[in-house]
């Protein structure tokens, strides 16, 4: 479910808000001087999913870049939107290389970081006139780590006068807020639509998020963009991400998505974008691949077979959706069990689609296999993980392939 009463922004070719599924995006990390290594990583994240893409638009070789980047994206027919991540010199970079500002599909504007004091007005106003020429949507992106320190500043005398002054954390908050709300309206006394402004307040604590997404919700109709900023790395960037947005999401809030994990050295960048997904995923929201449900083993599986053949299974479910998103419509909401023993096996295979249910310690090495909730066969021998595969793949070219929704089967 999104808020319905969300303004519908478009960028590029992606609704985010008025009621369109929540957005997955991301960002890249490369230098975006090199056009060819990011448009490259920017392809990788298109490919895992995500639906727009960020990039740093820091320099002036950078700025020079963003046309050649979109030009080999579309070369390999690749249309994701393209943001571009404007911080202290966006104006001048945006004003002195028109094409980059035409090949970007929005702006992201940190309000925090266009400059200070009567700077700070005059270039603002500058980056709003640019997006009203080109016809570009803008994100006004505070960030609680570089916060406007003029808004901070004014609020704290506020409360300081105030006769029953607030907690400092709650005029953080709300300095967070304000910033974005003053910046948003102050862009459309400039001339910018109401509907082409997404607004995101992203803090690195989880608390914090939550109160002032709602709060932003209560507020103002602007598509919100949805993100823990600096989760952090492995484990923890994955669960904080997954507890801030996870009840934001399931009252409606959040239009669009980003989780920041600082990525393991060596690990690819997609893992942002997966993350992503199986958050929405796990929050009913949106399928993107197959579910995988596996039991988490016991002293009743003494051996790694089942937990191999449920990594097994999910990898090669993942690695298969590009190709299957468009043979096999409906693919993305299938679930398959795949369970150690006897105990729940039968039943959890049985809710699946398909599933198998493994030989548990001391039980008969067989494994009876489950479609649409009967049981089709049972499997033995060295080589059940393969048998099962392949089982797997006849039940989706039966139930998803073009002969099946021809047939309405
Ligand atoms: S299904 Fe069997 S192996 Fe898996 S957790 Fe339950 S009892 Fe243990």
């Amino acid at each position: 479910m999104t808020r319905h009463d969300t303004l519908a922004v478009r960028v590029g070719g992606v609704t985010l808000g008025g009621g369109a599924p929540v957005a997955v995006q991301s960002m890249t990390n490369t230098d975006t001087a090199d056009a060819e290594a990011t448009a490259r990583q920017v392809a990788e994240l298109a490919a895992a999913g995500s639906e727009l893409v960020r990039i740093t638009v820091n320099t002036e070789a950078a700025a020079a870049a963003v046309p050649r980047i979109r030009d080999r994206l579309l070369q390999q027919g690749l249309e994701v939107p393209l943001i571009g991540d404007f911080h202290f010199n966006g104006h001048k970079l945006l004003e002195r290389h028109p094409a980059c500002a035409v090949a970007l599909d929005k702006y992201r504007i940190n309000p925090g970081n266009v400059g200070r004091g009567s700077r700070r007005d005059a270039r603002f106003a500058q980056m709003i006139e640019l997006a009203c020429r080109h016809g570009k949507p803008v994100r006004i992106g505070v960030n609680w780590g570089s916060l406007d320190p003029a808004v901070l500043a004014r609020l704290m005398d506020e409360n300081a006068g105030a006769a029953r002054p607030r907690e400092p954390r709650a005029v953080m908050r709300e300095a967070v807020i304000t910033s974005a709300l003053e910046s948003a309206a102050e862009a459309v006394r400039l001339g910018l639509p109401e509907d082409r402004i997404v607004i995101s307040c992203k803090m690195s604590g989880v608390r914090d998020l939550v109160a002032v997404y709602r709060e932003l919700a209560r507020r103002c109709r602007h598509p919100l963009h949805l993100g823990l900023t600096e989760a952090g790395m492995g484990d923890k960037g994955v669960v904080a991400s997954a507890a801030a947005l996870a009840p934001l999401l399931l009252e409606g809030i959040g239009d669009t998505i980003r989780i920041s994990l600082t990525p393991e050295p060596g690990a690819p960048r997609t893992r942002e974008v997966q993350i992503a997904q199986e958050i929405l995923q796990a929050l009913e929201l949106r399928s993107f691949a197959p579910a995988v449900v596996a039991c988490p083993g016991c002293g009743r599986t003494t051996s790694t077979f089942f937990q191999e053949l449920a990594r097994d299974i999910q990898a090669y479910l993942r690695a298969q959706m590009p190709v299957w998103r468009t043979r096999y419509p409906g693919v993305e909401n299938m679930t398959v069990a795949v369970m150690g023993c006897v105990v729940n096996g039968p039943g959890e295979s049985r809710h699946a689609d398909i599933g198998i249910s493994l030989p548990g310690s001391g039980e008969q090495p067989v494994a009876p296999v489950y479609e649409d909730g009967v049981k089709t066969v049972t499997l033995k021998g060295e080589d059940i993980a393969a048998q099962f595969q392949a089982r797997l793949e006849a039940y989706v070219e039966r139930r998803f392939g073009k002969a099946a929704s021809s047939t309405g089967t």
